[in-house]
């Protein structure tokens, strides 16, 4: 498989998963995206979720004037420093959709940025809330569902909030595949 192969596939299954998740997505609760980056997703995601506040964090904003969230939405700076802040202001529990694409080619960094932002992340999803991510994440409240989205393993990474009572089985989803993996 040459690169530019394995770049298709990935933005491929990041699309489906973020098609998948927005239909799946709970009607309440916030939306964060973690890595501006050049906008790509963060546009894919206001464009499936209309009128749904999303919270985007960078620590250096560069996108395509276009894709820039709006006055409130844009939390500048190194996400370690502006995630805690953030929880305390909104309170735990109350994000319905994380979306993190924040990796580099360094394999250990990564690892240390996931682990790190793992609590984070777990105490800000709420009920059901679906954390999508380029990178496994160790969190303790949350199921890994990525085999029942079809994304193949290793592609990217689906968790899911377990500690509800009567939300819909995501395996009863049409899986986020379907269409072009
Ligand atoms: N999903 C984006 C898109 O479709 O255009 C691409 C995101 S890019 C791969 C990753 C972004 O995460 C970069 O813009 C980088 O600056 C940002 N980032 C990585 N680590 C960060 C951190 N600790 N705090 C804030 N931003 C961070």
């Amino acid at each position: 498989m040459t690169r530019l192969d394995s770049a298709i596939r990935r933005l491929t299954a990041q699309r489906d998963l973020l098609d998948w998740a927005s239909r799946l997505v709970a009607p309440t609760g916030f939306v964060l995206e973690l890595g501006l980056g050049n906008g790509r997703t963060y546009d894919h995601l206001r464009n499936r979720l209309p009128g749904r506040e999303i919270y985007v964090f960078e620590r250096r904003p560069a996108a395509h004037p276009s894709c820039m969230p709006p006055d409130g939405y844009l939390l500048v700076g190194d996400m370690f420093e502006t995630l805690p802040s953030f929880i305390s202001a909104k309170g735990a529990h109350r994000c319905s959709l994380v979306h993190a694409d924040i990796g580099t080619g360094d394999e250990a960094l990564n690892r240390e940025v996931a682990l790190r932002l793992s609590p984070l992340l777990d105490g800000l999803l709420q009920p059901g809330g679906l954390l999508l991510a380029d990178r496994a994440f160790a969190l303790p409240h949350c199921a890994d569902i990525t085999a029942e989205t079809g994304i193949p393993e290793g592609r990217y990474y689906v968790y899911r909030r377990t500690d509800e009572a009567g939300s819909p089985r995501v395996s009863d989803e049409e899986p986020a595949s379907r269409l072009s993996l």
